[in-house]
């Protein structure tokens, strides 16, 4: 059979990403593709650097889109910055710790744990030990928002922490920019990615990243150079340099990812980071109201709660894939399964970007209570009214 044009079906993305992208990203997208040299490229650059600042809250030069997924911006912070033999504490309280663990032992550096319970955020005073135990210690990285458990941590006072100890910070935000707040500078954050693909309302594949000047002077003063010649930001910023300097081919951008991530980051500045942090933060009271009125519980306490990403206990003898299946195959409908240790306990329901909106809030409890009533599960009805009444 001759293989013909791929038609994707038309979902809604309520997992944990990717999210639902706007359809003005997807038509930017689609606009002629151009040189990665072109002078009118060069000037979408300079702007989706100056956007990117604004999204992070940061002054920060070094502010850039990374030409691959989170996981590249994940290794473009430790690679730059830790050198073999370096020490780096790392605190775990989900899967994507656990990935920065990895990550740090292939820089060739030691990664000192430090960690907690999956479903709680990560523990300050933990910290503030490890860093007495390990006073060479060069590096603290944390997530901020952790996308297996739906947990958020105190970025603010980890940094505190980190830096009375003069140690610099790798944070994971690939889950909270832009749905939930994130002051790079006045959190004093040294080095921290994100992805597209979750709050911004864009298509997977691009790491926005951003380094402190204390960041920067470190890379600089590396005594070997970084091991990716892909990641090394010294040569990354011939091409994504100051707007005056002459730009030099490094590899060619994905020039249309950055039409979508521009269009992207346009509408966070029409929206306001603020609205957008606060439209999250509503949609998500609506959601677990109808969840609650259900009889449906979250996993995590109320204080730690990440808005855009609901992990919700699996109510007793229901099986947990049938439902998102039958989500999947009747209302389009994609919710995510749990991660690690957490896999076959929780269901991880996302409200990101483009995705969280009152209509699909309306339409996942509607949809779930459907599935659940016909599999003749334990819940109560009523959770549409709840949602409703939650923000009315
Ligand atoms: N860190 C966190 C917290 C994530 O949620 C993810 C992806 O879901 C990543 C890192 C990796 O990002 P990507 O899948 O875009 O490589």
């Amino acid at each position: 059979m001759a293989i013909t044009s791929f038609n994707p079906p038309v979902r809604t993305l309520m997992g944990p990403g990717p999210s639902d992208v706007h359809p003005r990203v997807t038509g930017a997208m689609a606009r002629p593709t151009i040189g990665h040299l072109d002078p009118a490229f060069v000037g979408m650059m300079d702007e989706v650097k100056t956007m990117l600042q604004y999204a992070f809250q940061t002054k920060n030069q070094l502010t850039i889109p990374v030409s691959a997924p989170g996981s590249a911006g994940m290794e473009t912070t430790f690679q730059n910055l830790l050198e073999r033999g370096d020490k780096a504490i790392v605190c775990q309280n989900g899967v994507f710790g656990g990935r920065m663990k990895e990550v740090v032992e292939r820089c060739g550096a030691t990664a000192i744990m430090v960690e907690d319970d999956w479903g709680k955020p990560v523990d300050p005073d933990k910290l503030e030990e490890a860093l007495k135990a390990n006073p060479d210690a060069k590096v603290v990285a944390f997530v901020h928002a952790e996308t297996s458990t739906g947990v958020q941590s105190d970025a603010r006072l980890l940094c505190e922490i980190a830096r009375r100890f003069d140690c610099l910070t790798i944070v994971d935000a690939v889950t909270s920019l832009g749905g939930t707040p994130i002051r790079v500078d006045e959190w004093k954050i040294d080095a921290i990615y994100s992805g597209t693909q979750k709050c911004l309302s864009c298509t997977p594949g691009l790491s926005p990243v951003s380094f402190s000047d204390r960041a920067v002077d470190v890379i600089k003063a590396r005594t070997h150079p970084v091991q990716s010649w892909f990641l090394d930001l010294n040569l990354v910023m011939g091409y994504w340099g100051s707007g005056q300097a002459k730009r030099a081919y490094h590899h060619t951008a994905p020039i249309n990812s950055l039409y979508a991530l521009h269009e992207a980051l346009v509408l966070l500045q029409e929206e306001g980071l603020e609205n957008a942090w606060a439209r999250h933060e509503m949609n998500h009271r609506a959601l677990r109201a109808g969840l609650e009125a259900m009889g449906l519980s979250f996993l995590v306490a109320e204080d730690y709660r990440l808005p855009q990403l609901n992990a919700v206990n699996i109510p007793e003898g229901v099986d947990e894939a049938a439902v998102r299946n039958k989500l999947l195959s009747d209302y389009s409908l994609e919710i995510g399964a749990g991660l690690g240790t957490l896999a076959g306990k929780v269901w991880r329901i996302g409200l990101m970007g483009h995705t969280s909106d009152m209509k699909n809030v309306m339409y996942c409890l509607g949809a779930l209570e459907a599935v659940l009533m016909e599999m003749n599960a334990p819940i109560e009805t009523g959770a549409i009214t709840a949602a409703q009444q939650a923000v009315a």
